[in-house]
């Protein structure tokens, strides 16, 4: 069994009363884990973990406006239009009693929040793109300088600071959007944004224009719709993200890749600042170095606001280019400082093998441990993976865990 840090990042349904002895039983026993990330508010996304209630098959979630996995407290959201609610479908989620029981299976437990990729009613606070129409395409991002958003994020962390069973708080998705289905469209253009870049001298007009003058528009597209071509979990590869780095670099808008990081931190700052008001830890997901600036994230000045820095080494990169893939790990570690763990995405398709090799991989470079995220074990080919390795080993009754288990294979 490796000594080493493995957080696995859950969705609440995985925690339901009825699974949830099992599923720990299995983080622990079967993935050798020794620390959990539960999504606190959801995310625009109908596939998430649910790495282990298979019975069945997988279940899939829509978003509404300010759903939470717990009760609120709904007095610190009174600054925001946005309404917090307790998730319907998840009645049995109760965070206290999943977190005492998680920490009698050892598990420490971390709350994850989505920044900005969250699903909202109406049309009121999502980011617009430069055609001006709503980002509801690669998930639903909402934006950084709404101030309802900026409102219910604060609230949100409060609420959780708040919470004696809170010991780390998780940050995520707080960037701009990348995604093949968003083709040649960039963000953000809403009338916040405007406001506020005209304050700071920028005119997101001439921004438009520039990039139109450039081409860049066009060069997004045809790149954007090469990789709409492939499988939509393909299409995130580095050697593309890499491409898409150039294209940005390309387009003479460099005050406006910068007003994006500025915006981001400060909402990161802010959100940070209110957990350690109550003295919780704070960590944060970052983008694989070379493109974290294209999608406006300043990979030093948060590692050097959070308490930990989890890198996002994800989409399919070992298949791809595992060159790039540890290249990513490198850069990664030295910028922060080497406090962390990089993020792991298990995809559809990748078989238990194919998992662990990625994951030695980046422990390769990170020797403290790493994190698996994984969507697309949701599918019924991905839980049937998972569901015939955790009884084979379950029949071998063995004391060694999912790594040693594979190794020996
Ligand atoms: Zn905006």
């Amino acid at each position: 069994m490796i000594s080493v840090y493995i957080g696995i990042w859950v969705h609440p349904k995985d925690l339901c009363l009825d699974v949830l002895e099992r599923t720990f039983s299995n983080i622990v026993g079967f993935l050798g884990g020794n620390a959990i990330s539960v999504f606190m508010n959801n995310m625009n996304f109908t596939k998430m973990n649910l790495l282990f209630t298979y019975d069945g098959k997988a279940i899939g979630y829509s978003s509404r406006a300010g759903g939470l996995f717990f009760e609120p407290n709904a007095k610190l959201y009174r600054a925001t239009s946005i309404r917090p609610y307790r998730y319907r479908e998840l009645l049995c989620f109760d965070l206290r009693h999943v977190v005492n029981r998680a920490y009698s299976y050892g598990l420490e437990v971390v709350a994850h929040v989505n920044c900005l990729n969250m699903g909202l009613e109406g049309n009121m606070h999502y980011m617009v793109d430069d055609r001006g129409e709503p980002v509801l395409y690669g998930g639903a991002w909402v934006c950084p300088l709404d101030p309802n958003v900026r409102r219910y994020l604060i609230g949100l962390t409060e609420d959780l600071a708040t919470r004696e069973e809170v010991a780390e708080i998780e940050i995520g998705e707080y960037w701009h959007p990348i995604s093949p289905l968003m083709r040649d469209r960039i963000t953000c253009f809403c009338k916040y944004c405007r406001i506020e870049a005209k304050d700071r001298g920028i005119n997101l007009d001439s921004i438009i224009s520039r990039m139109r003058k450039d081409d860049l528009s066009s060069k997004m597209r045809r790149f954007m719709n090469k990789m709409g071509e492939e499988p939509f979990e393909e299409a995130f590869t580095f050697r593309n993200y890499d491409k898409l780095k150039s294209l940005v670099r390309y387009g003479n808008i460099s005050e406006f890749i910068n007003f994006r990081i500025q915006t981001t931190t400060e909402l990161i700052d802010d959100m940070v600042t209110t957990a350690h008001d109550y003295g919780v830890r704070v960590s944060a997901l970052v983008p694989p170095p070379d493109i974290a600036r294209s999608l406006g994230v300043d990979y030093r000045a948060i590692s050097k606001m959070v308490n930990v820095v989890k890198p996002v080494l994800y989409h399919r990169m070992l298949r791809r280019d595992v060159k790039w893939f540890s290249k990513q790990c490198v850069k990664a570690r030295k910028l922060s400082n080497g406090m962390g763990y990089p993020a792991i995405m298990v995809l559809e398709g990748m078989n238990l093998r194919e998992i662990m090799l990625t994951a030695r991989k980046a422990l390769d470079t990170w020797k403290e441990g790493i994190m698996i995220h994984s969507y697309s074990l949701a599918s019924l080919e991905g839980l049937e993976i998972v569901k015939n390795a955790i009884n084979e080993y379950e029949k071998r009754r063995s004391k060694s865990s999912f790594w040693s288990f594979l190794s020996s294979k």
